[in-house]
């Protein structure tokens, strides 16, 4: 090893000393990343094939993004919502333009507007559907991820995020995702929202049947319930789509957003809905210190901006042909399935070839940095602005590592 090798895996050990183990990260200590690209700090450089859970959907130190965010630095960062501040107005207009809705809720992390969500789905229950006191309910998908709070894991079916954090917020109820069936025989006069990923994002990228999404849409419009679609990582371009909804030519009432939409640089999370759901908050009733502060809003608005363009979902759109091609091609030569959409991919590895962790350490070996989800299953989620040259050679590496 050269001096810089055993000085990057000291750093690996003096991190992992000092921290709770509630992640398994791949042993390399980053030091600089630019675009797709991400280097150590024995200046190996890795091409990133996450992009922070889709937060990087716009790659790392985007110019523009990064501008903004200096800018905004020297100005002002925080006033709490105590204050208006000059950046706020225009991000939630943009912000709901983008969505077609009317108002804007900004939180800071994906988990929290999607807490958001919950408590206004709920309130708008008692007081415009009329549920009686304390009775609402909330329909959930089985394989379902919405973030790490006490509420939250409750209704996960992932033993590693749900056991042990008991006992749990009732009120949830989940049914099979993808089955329509299921969905209609769960509502009922309680019932004030339906909470889903339009493609399963931690569950694997698990896209459901055509069908699903339109057939979930007009269930809840029949039922007067709330179609709450969680878009924090299936959103904001990574599909090829604004919205992974579009697809389906599906428009919920309430979209989650997050991980992107703080352009990697700082947590935006938002609720976004039409006036006669969200105007059920009241002053008092909900709020966070550091949630629509001038940074993020910032550094929103220029995301924003930024898909307003269609650039992200296109370079998504054609990119993602690409992936595809490829992927399928490896089907059958040690991965077992793919499921595409966009710039985004479940990879299932033949079990044959080791686990979904032993592949990412061989691909970290080649140069490319790529997280598995549930055991065998690597979802890949390059940055959007990834060269079609580098994601051809990061499949390079994968079918390598992969075909033996
Ligand atoms: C990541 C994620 C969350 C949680 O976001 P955090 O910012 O990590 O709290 C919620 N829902 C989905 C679909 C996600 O992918």
């Amino acid at each position: 090893m050269t001096p810089t090798e055993t000085d990057a895996r000291t750093e690996f050990q003096r991190a992992e000393e000092r921290t709770a183990h509630n992640y398994h990260p791949l042993p390399v200590v980053v030091q600089h990343a630019e675009g797709a690209w991400m280097t150590d700090v024995a200046g190996t450089r890795y091409l990133d094939l996450l992009a922070g859970y889709s937060a990087l959907n716009f790659g790392h130190g985007h110019p523009e993004l990064t501008r903004v965010a200096r800018e905004q630095l020297e100005q002002l960062t925080l006033t709490s919502r105590a204050f208006v501040h000059d950046r706020f107005a225009d991000f939630c207009a943009a912000l709901g333009d983008l969505c077609g809705k009317d108002l804007v809720l900004p939180m800071n992390t994906g988990a929290e507007a999607v807490e958001t969500a919950i408590k206004v789905a709920r309130k708008w229950g008692y007081e415009v559907k009329g549920v009686p006191p304390g009775r609402a309910k909330i329909l959930v998908m089985t394989g379902n991820f919405h973030g790490r709070t006490t509420t939250v894991v409750g209704f996960s079916d992932d033993p590693d995020a749900h056991n042990g954090f008991g006992p749990f917020t009732p009120g949830f109820q989940a049914v099979t995702y993808g089955d329509l069936a299921a969905v209609e025989a769960a509502i009922d006069e309680d019932t004030v929202a339906v909470l889903l990923e339009p493609i399963q994002g931690e569950g694997g990228v698990v896209i459901p049947p055509d069908d699903f999404l339109p057939g979930v849409r007009e269930l809840c419009t029949r039922h007067d319930v709330l179609m709450v679609a969680d878009e924090i990582q299936s959103g904001l371009g990574r599909t090829g789509r604004t919205f992974a909804c579009d697809h389906s030519d599906v428009v919920p009432d309430v979209y989650v957003l997050g991980k992107a939409l703080g352009g990697g640089i700082i947590p935006v999370s938002a609720v976004v809905a039409d006036r006669d759901v969200l105007s059920v908050l009241r002053p008092g009733q909900h709020g966070s210190t550091f949630g629509g502060n001038p940074l993020a809003c910032a550094v929103g608005a220029a995301v924003v901006q930024l898909l307003g363009t269609g650039e992200p979902q296109r370079r998504a759109t054609e990119l993602g042909v690409v992936l595809r091609e490829r992927l399928e091609a490896m089907v059958g030569h040690g991965v077992l399935d793919v499921r595409v959409r966009g710039l985004w991919a479940g990879v299932d590895i033949d079990p044959t070839v080791g686990t979904g962790r032993d592949v990412c350490e061989a691909l970290m070996a080649r140069g490319v940095l790529a997280k598995d989800t549930h055991g065998s299953t690597i979802r890949l989620a390059p940055p959007l602005v990834v060269s079609e040259e580098d994601l051809g050679w990061g499949l390079d590496q994968l079918a390598a590592v992969v075909g033996g």
